[in-house]
């Protein structure tokens, strides 16, 4: 709450929602540009909807910090940079339901993090260029969170590879792969990108291009489907290797922001 706090000499505060769970509740911030101008497209930018992937949260903090107003003159910036407080608090990817918020963007969300978010962007549908949601996948998704997966769902845990470096997610539905490979350039100069496992596959999907895979957002209910914009992204930072640091992994978050920015601005201004 102090960091986002901070921001409001520079950009307006939105309070979109509120998480009871009592006896605790949370409230739901989000960042706009203060010079918000409606003739230009909307850029979204989301952290936390896994509250445990913590460069998520600091790198969209980050960004709103040191490079948010590089953009002002020629986009709008909207950013929730902890989309599920609860879970941030206590290094928990589901939230306290037991529902995984990034599974649940659709009608009628189970999950209230996902339904306030969905509730936040509506009125902009249509507007957004680009949607950037930033994510990590850590050791504890193998050691902790699958094997809690499938003792939820009365389902056998299948062991899988936690995958070495950072990629990303792109749309089956829509794909963009210029627009990935722009971004996973950029973080490639701060941080290595994941090869694919002995099958050509990162989490069990096929790789498209060094670091890249595909998911079906919105049958999913990912949080990349919410917006209907053109150019959508997840990231996934390794926080776990020996080779990065906290420090590191914010960067790679700014950094594929910020090329995914560009590389949609670019593009809509030859359009
Ligand atoms: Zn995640």
């Amino acid at each position: 709450m102090s960091a986002i706090e901070r921001l409001s000499a520079r950009f307006d505060l939105e309070e979109y929602g509120r998480l009871d769970y009592p006896p605790d509740a949370y409230r739901l911030f989000a960042v706009r540009s203060r010079n918000w101008r409606d003739e230009l497209p909307v850029a979204l930018v989301t952290g936390g909807v896994h509250g445990y992937e913590t460069s998520g949260v600091h790198g969209a903090l980050q960004f709103l910090e040191r490079r948010a107003a590089d953009y002002s003159a020629r986009i709008n910036l909207l950013v929730a940079p902890c989309v599920s407080p609860w879970a941030y608090e206590r290094i928990h990817r589901w939230n306290a339901n037991a529902i995984d918020p990034n599974r649940s963007f659709n009608e009628d969300s189970p999950a209230g993090e996902s339904a306030a978010l969905m509730r936040l962007i509506s009125p902009l549908r249509g507007r957004f260029l680009v949607h950037i949601d930033l994510h990590e996948t850590t050791d504890t998704d193998e050691s902790e969170y699958r094997p809690a997966l499938a003792a939820r769902d009365g389902r056998a845990f299948e062991p899988g590879v936690v995958p070495d470096g950072f990629y990303l997610v792109d749309d089956s539905e829509n794909p963009q792969p210029a627009f990935q490979q722009a971004i996973i350039d950029e973080v490639g100069r701060i941080t290595h990108i994941a090869p694919a496992d002995t099958h050509g596959k990162i989490i069990g999907s096929d790789v498209i291009a060094p670091g890249i895979i595909r998911y079906a957002l919105r049958p999913l209910g990912l949080c990349t489907s919410i917006t209907g914009a053109r150019y959508t992204t997840t990231t996934e930072v390794y926080p776990d290797s020996p080779l990065v640091t906290p420090e590191k992994c914010r960067a790679a978050q700014v950094a594929a922001v910020c090329a995914g920015i560009e590389f949609a601005l670019a593009c809509e201004t030859r359009v």
